[in-house]
């Protein structure tokens, strides 16, 4: 049976000064579904095995950067299932040592396979093939969970809220997250006005909007851009400063890589009052918590 299964998050009020209003702003906490398999990555992944499980595959075999979120939660979920798993990591100089990511997901049981990086960007699907074509048990799961039956899982947020926000925000780099929340809208007619902010915290807004527009669904979105501070995983003190006040403001683990951009926009578009002051506004944690802990942000605070 699946642990994972039954898991609904649930919604707080988000009261932190430091975004510039504390009333009606709630947050969903998808980073409390697991402590460490991280919550979209959860949300994503949920299709994923289950057909795995129905194809009688015993082996999750997917792709990460050094630092990747989906890797460890593929690693966890692995472990808690019952599965073996492997991973293509991108650099081949890494290894488990390299950080406390591919520590942990060493600590689950994954095989870790460092990978050349041209090797890497050159196909995913041809080092599937190469290494576990010949292996009946092998399962291919995209890298961070991208890919169609990604979609499903994270639908089933919006039929988990028992109220209509005016706005959903959240951190988005694949899309896939926010493919699947609008999907989740498409199905509940309910929230044929809320509009849905997917924040790019890398430099790939085009290929985002695209994917979202290509869905044809009849629910308003924006790819929200200006706020990728440099590209995936950069960073400056003004963004470190936000993470550690929101943290000391709700006492809520968020990480300078995905959610404190995404509420970072959110303080943004309160200040400028694109949002207005009457109008609800749900952010999706969508966990991610392990990057506070990386050296960059660990030397950064208590500066
Ligand atoms: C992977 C990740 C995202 C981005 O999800 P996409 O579906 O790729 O857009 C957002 N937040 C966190 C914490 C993540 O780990």
């Amino acid at each position: 049976m699946n642990p994972f299964a039954s898991n609904q998050s649930k919604v707080e009020p988000l009261v932190a000064p430091c975004l510039g209003r504390v009333e009606n702003i709630f947050i969903k906490r998808d980073d409390l579904i697991h402590p460490i398999v991280s919550g979209n990555k959860w949300r994503k992944l949920k299709q994923h095995i289950a057909f795995a499980e129905t194809q009688g595959k015993k082996h999750l075999v997917t792709f990460g950067g050094a630092y990747s979120n989906h890797m460890v939660a593929v690693a966890c979920a692995a472990a808690v299932l019952g599965f073996k798993s492997s991973c293509f990591i991108r650099g081949d100089e890494l290894q488990y040592q390299s950080n406390h990511y591919l520590r942990l997901a060493k600590l689950y049981g994954m095989d870790l396979i460092p990978t050349e990086r041209t090797a890497y960007r050159e196909g995913k699907k041809q080092l599937y093939e190469t290494h576990f074509a010949h292996k009946p048990e092998a399962f291919f799961i995209d890298e961070g969970g991208a890919g169609e039956l990604g979609i499903p899982g994270v639908s089933e947020i919006i039929a988990e809220l028992d109220f209509i926000p005016n706005h959903i925000i959240h951190a988005s780099a694949t899309a896939t997250t926010a493919a699947g929340l609008l999907t989740g809208m498409e199905q509940n007619p309910e929230f044929k006005n809320t509009i849905l902010h997917a924040v790019a915290v890398l430099k790939n807004t085009p290929e985002q909007q695209s994917k979202l527009e290509g869905l044809k669904l009849p629910v308003a979105f924006n790819v929200v851009t200006g706020f990728e501070f440099g590209g995936y995983a950069k960073s400056s003190k003004e963004l470190m400063d936000f993470v550690s006040e929101f943290i000391s403001q709700t006492g809520i683990i968020i990480d300078p890589v995905y959610t404190g951009k995404a509420l970072f926009a959110l303080k943004i578009k309160i200040e400028t009052g694109e949002i207005k002051e009457h109008e609800s506004v749900l952010f999706l944690h969508t966990g991610g918590t392990l990057g506070i802990f990386s050296d960059a942000f660990l030397s950064a605070v208590g500066n």
